[in-house]
């Protein structure tokens, strides 16, 4: 930004994109001294998409970044904490039993000889074991219902990394009341006109008769995507023929009485596709994504509620049309695109509100230049789509795998990975070798790493042959460790159903 003149920018549209942008841009440009003007023009018209409520670990570091109390943050958004996902019914049942996994937050990178993966291959725990329960302190944790906390843990940290469960609405509400309270003006009115000279934005034009030009135009209107297909209409990159699901049906229902809310996501495999169950304090949110193409929205919505059973109380429900896949240009001209306006993958991992922080901290280096240039843009569209790439890749890595062959939709699954050819080549090496952090080398984000990756290639039974022999002592010594590890973080840790208590007041006085 220059500095001896202020500039300006307009966010389009206020759910969590809108919010969360602003909110960053604003702390980043702001918080010394006033450089850059920053509006929301945001329609009391068209709601948030008000799903969006399970997040990555890191998201903790971006809410911490903006000063809000974590506290505060999770009784206002009816919060939980989240210590991974546990996927269900991706595999054939194994004697009869629902097969499952866990992907936890943490990683563990015992320094030995040999990996902890490797060892544990060497060591024949694979056969009596999950490789989660055998490698990770949180699926112990989650077994006993613990959460990452103790009695006096600080904000924003655990025993383990952990996310969050959240109220989307109300997220997108709290956030505001922050960004409003630290100063970015908040306008609420529908943008009916947009005003370009090329690939540029010269103004906006609203219903209630108001007009805004701006240095920068963040695009934050969700799926409609408003200005950045007025500048650049030609510009998305689908992948829906690797990631077929591109519908959802969304139900909220209430918890049954005692019921606690869990400290992880449940993703469960349907007949065309996977049902989320996420628990807040007040009640579940759960929801069908499913291919659009293989079931009718009403079919999904029934096979919603059977699977959830007929003592649930539905509260509500939404139906939603996806769109899988991102733009080739998030930046063009004046404009940046984030949030469903920029893309969406099927939220198997819960990755929305992580891309937008992504897109939200290359937005401030980029923008911070004193002039940005195409290189600019070039450098924040390239990075972007290789986020992208990369996340798609490890979507398609939760299907590939399965042998389930019930409907075609599951038949169908294994072919998705001849879209992404690297992460097909790669899985013929993992026959033979654990994969190992240097097989990510050259992706664009840290998010998932090879040690996320080994969760969901073991937990789905991609394991590799190892010509190697254990030393037992050895592994015996590591596993040791292990078990006294998850032994510490049980003891240091509270239940999540007491931490939520202590939490909103709810504890029982002795
Ligand atoms: P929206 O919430 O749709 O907000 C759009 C905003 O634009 C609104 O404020 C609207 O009023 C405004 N607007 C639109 N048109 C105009 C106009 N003409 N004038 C003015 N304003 C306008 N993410 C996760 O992190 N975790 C999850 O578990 C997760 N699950 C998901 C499940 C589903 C089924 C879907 C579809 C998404 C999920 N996501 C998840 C993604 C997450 O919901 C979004 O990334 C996030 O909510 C951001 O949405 P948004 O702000 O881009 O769009």
């Amino acid at each position: 930004m220059e500095s001896d003149t202020r500039k300006s920018i307009l966010v389009a549209g206020g759910g969590s994109a809108g919010w969360m942008t602003a909110l960053y841009l604003n702390r980043l440009f702001n918080h010394a001294e006033k450089t850059v003007d920053i509006t929301v023009v945001e329609s009391p018209d068209i709601g948030i998409i008000g799903v969006g409520e399970a997040t990555v670990h890191s998201v903790r570091f971006f809410f911490a970044a903006m000063g809000l109390d974590e506290a505060e943050l999770m009784r206002e958004t009816n919060a939980t904490l989240k210590l991974g996902i546990m996927f269900r019914g991706w595999m054939k049942p194994v004697d009869g039993e629902m097969h499952q996994y866990f992907h936890p937050f943490e990683h563990q990178r015992l320094g030995r000889v040999l990996d902890i993966s490797s060892m544990w291959f060497l060591s024949g725990r694979a056969a009596t074991e999950r490789y989660d329960e055998g490698v990770c302190l949180s699926a112990e944790m989650i077994k006993r219902g613990h959460g990452p906390k103790g009695p006096n843990t600080p904000a924003y940290q655990g025993v383990v990394p952990y996310g969050y469960h959240l109220d989307a609405t109300l997220l997108a509400r709290f956030l505001r009341k922050k960004a409003v309270e630290a100063g970015v003006v908040h306008v609420e009115a529908t943008i009916d006109d947009i005003d370009v000279a090329g690939e540029t934005i010269t103004a906006i034009h609203t219903n209630t008769g108001q007009s805004f030009s701006a240095d920068w135009y963040i695009d934050c209107t969700g799926f409609r995507g408003l200005l950045i297909d007025k500048v650049a209409p030609d510009n998305w990159d689908s992948f829906e023929d690797a990631l077929p699901c591109n519908r959802a049906v969304a139900l909220q229902r209430e918890l049954a009485p005692g019921e606690a809310p869990n400290p992880y996501t449940v993703a469960t495999a349907l007949k065309n596709g996977w049902a989320w169950q996420i628990d807040l304090t007040n009640r579940q949110g759960t929801g069908y994504v499913y291919d659009g193409n293989r079931m009718t929205a009403d079919e999904a919505e029934a096979e919603l509620r059977d699977f959830l059973g007929p003592q649930s109380r539905v509260l509500k429900s939404t139906h939603l049309k996806m769109r899988i896949g991102c733009r080739k240009r998030f930046w063009v001209g004046n404009v940046i695109a984030t949030g469903l306006a920029g893309g969406f993958i099927e939220p198997l991992e819960s990755t929305g509100l992580h891309l937008i922080n992504l897109a939200a901290g290359l937005m401030g280096t980029h923008l911070a230049g004193t002039a940005p240039t195409d290189d600019s843009r070039e450098s924040f569209n390239r990075l972007m789509r290789g986020f992208y790439q990369d996340l798609k890749q490890f979507i398609v890595l939760h299907y590939c795998l399965t042998n389930r062959d019930d409907t075609a939709f599951w038949r169908a699954a294994p072919q998705t990975v001849e879209h992404t050819p690297w992460l097909k080549a790669q899985l013929e090496v993992w026959k033979h070798k654990v994969c190992e952090y240097h097989d990510l080398a050259g992706a664009f984000s840290t998010t998932f790493t090879d040690e996320n990756y080994r969760y969901i290639l073991y937990g789905m039974q991609h394991t590799p042959t190892l010509g190697l022999v254990a030393d037992g002592a050895e592994s015996d010594r590591m596993f040791s460790q292990l078990r006294q590890m998850q032994e510490n973080a049980c003891a240091l840790t509270m239940t999540h159903a007491d931490y939520l208590a202590k939490l909103n007041g709810t504890a029982e006085q002795n």
